[in-house]
């Protein structure tokens, strides 16, 4: 990272909260439910299928899970009649998986019977790597009960390749969302250089789909996106209507919208991440930091106001 970008990051958490907003709005859909509703109703009009998000983790009080889950209820209940396909994303954490595991077991499989009595998908992240066990130990439980469960995979980190053959072994139908993985690890359990990372990620793309799993790839990485377009070209997964395929691209809101339009655009199946809640302010802080480019134009901004 360059001095001046380092300057950057360094500088955003001075700025107050409404300008970051001017910016933070193309990331997140906003703090209530009924924004996320609105950007969902676009995208759908658009022609993308999407995710909901409500942001949140690490939380410090089990209630908090509990809230989580009541709030991810209610979108269910509103979504209804907006994106009946609308898929539910949670992360580990925001269900309390560091305060009490078995909570956050419960609480992850009642989420999944709610989405399945109105036949959404429930998609359980993955966070840093000390969280990856007892993630992955969570998931394992319950995914035979609930096959509308899906997992996140990090391409980063050197252990997925087994973690993936171990799920392989699993037995029920597997369903993944496979990413670089956001969080920075060691050197010493992930690959740090972007080229590495990359190849990871398609060859685990390749080994997901030559094994019959349902495959999410999660990128806006056009390199990356167009080797597992033909990944799953060669495997004949495209010889079927786009919403029937056992694949899909995923992108997160704001973030490359061309390049969603062109994977839209080529015949594929793409899903739009739609982040919302209280919380907007701290995931937009960490999207401004993934992006020096839009950072100094905020900066600039602000500073040179009257
Ligand atoms: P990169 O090479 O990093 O990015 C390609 C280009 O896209 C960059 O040059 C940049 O211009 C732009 N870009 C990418 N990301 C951003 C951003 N956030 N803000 C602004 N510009 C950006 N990671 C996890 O560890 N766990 C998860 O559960 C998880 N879920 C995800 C869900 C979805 C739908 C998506 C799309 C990503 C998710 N990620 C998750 C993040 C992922 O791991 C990567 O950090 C992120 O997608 C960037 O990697 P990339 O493949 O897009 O390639």
């Amino acid at each position: 990272m360059g001095l001046f970008d380092s300057v950057i990051r360094r500088s955003l958490p001075l700025l107050p909260k409404a300008v970051v907003w001017v910016v933070a709005r193309r990331y997140v859909a906003g703090s209530g439910l009924e924004h996320a509703l609105q950007r969902i109703s676009s995208l759908r009009a658009a022609g993308f299928d999407t995710i909901l998000d409500e942001l949140g983790e690490s939380i410090e009080h089990t209630d908090q899970a509990e809230e989580a889950v009541c709030e991810y209820e209610r979108a269910m209940d509103a979504l209804q009649d907006i994106d009946p396909d609308c898929a539910i994303s949670v992360k580990p954490t925001h269900l309390g998986l560091l305060l009490d595991q078995t909570l956050c077991e419960q609480l992850l499989s009642r989420l999944c019977l709610r989405a399945a009595a109105c036949r959404r998908r429930v998609r359980f992240e993955m966070e840093d790597s000390p969280t990856v066990d007892a993630t992955l130990d969570v998931f394992c439980k319950l995914r035979e009960q609930h096959p509308n469960l899906g997992i996140v995979l990090q391409a980063r980190l050197f252990r997925t390749a087994d973690d993936v053959e171990r799920l392989l072994e699993g037995g029920a139908a597997l369903n993944v969302r496979l990413v670089k993985g956001i969080y920075i690890e060691p050197a010493t359990i992930a690959w740090t250089d972007p080229a590495e990372i990359s190849r990871s990620f398609i060859e685990l793309g390749r080994r997901l789909v030559q094994a019959g799993a349902f495959v999410a790839f999660a990128t806006h990485d056009n390199v990356v996106a167009d080797a597992c377009a033909e990944i799953v070209a060669r495997a004949g997964r495209c010889d079927v209507p786009a919403k029937e395929r056992s694949y899909e691209y995923q992108l997160l809101m704001g973030v490359r919208t061309a390049e969603a339009e062109r994977l839209l655009s080529a015949g594929h199946r793409v899903r739009v991440y739609v982040p919302y809640g209280k919380d907007w302010h701290a995931y937009s802080m960490r999207r401004l930091a993934r992006n020096p480019e839009v950072a100094r134009h905020v900066i600039k901004a602000f500073f040179s106001r009257g």
